[in-house]
């Protein structure tokens, strides 16, 4: 059975509360106080990051791991974030990035996702309620790999987003070329697709999905900008590039 987190839904439309979740974030924060690292997600210090077998660092207020965190520093260093209102949508949600939006009062924040407790919305990404134009920023961050029809997927975000809008959407990429894991072997499939929820192993052909969707996409290599130490402070993933998708 899965535990379902208590949740406290926002009326005036911001997104929920997590009280139980807050209280063991503020915990771990005393716990691991210190000035060795720092999360641009919670834009706090600790004495160090968490490990997780999954993730190498997590951190111990917000949870957010390294993607994550180059997304917010990102957001933080090298855009208006914040500074002007925007409507956002976030695809399959997670609370580091939710907190981090909500820490901008400019920032109308929207949640999606087909079964997450923590979205705001249940809604298919391939079927989006939302009229055309809706959205001035979109956030897909390793959601298209689980997506059977990730094209139909990628026109929904396409669609919602308003002109002069932007969008990152991120895949875990590994090989050169895309594939579907119904084209591979078993054994292929284990090897090329790591995780059994993963449809497809996607390539550097990313780029071009995109752009056929509509997007115009820069391809940012923003961790290369970091330091040896300056990537242990804010545990980042130097592999990790961004898709800047614009409409
Ligand atoms: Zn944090």
């Amino acid at each position: 059975m899965k535990i379902r987190p208590i949740k406290i839904k926002a009326k005036d439309g911001k997104p929920p509360r997590f009280p139980v979740k807050e209280a063991l974030a503020k915990v771990r924060k005393l716990i691991y106080r210190g000035n060795k690292v720092e999360c641009p997600c919670c834009n706090k210090t600790f004495s160090l990051f968490l490990y997780s077998p999954y993730m190498s660092a997590l951190c111990p207020y917000c949870l957010s791991f390294e993607r994550y965190r180059l997304l917010c520093k990102y957001l933080r260093d090298e855009t208006d974030f914040g500074s002007r209102q925007i409507r956002l949508l976030d695809i399959a949600p997670t609370w580091c990035f939710q907190e981090f939006c909500r820490s901008f009062e400019l920032v109308d924040y929207v949640s999606i996702d087909i079964s997450s407790p923590i979205a705001m919305r249940k809604m298919d990404i391939c079927n989006l309620t939302f009229e055309d134009e809706s959205f001035d920023c979109i956030i897909c961050y390793h959601v298209l790999e689980h997506i059977k029809d990730d094209r139909k997927a990628l026109s929904e975000i396409y669609r919602v987003m308003r002109k002069g809008g932007w969008g990152i959407i991120q895949v875990p990429i590994h090989i050169e070329k895309t594939v579907e894991r119904r084209e591979l072997s078993k054994e292929e499939a284990k090897e090329i697709c790591k995780f059994p929820s993963h449809l497809r192993a996607y390539g550097r052909d990313f780029k071009q999905i995109l752009e056929g969707a509509g997007f115009q996409v820069e391809v940012s290599d923003f961790v290369k900008k970091f330091s040896e130490d300056e990537i242990k402070r804010f545990g980042l993933d130097r592999s990790e590039e961004l898709y800047i998708c614009k409409k």
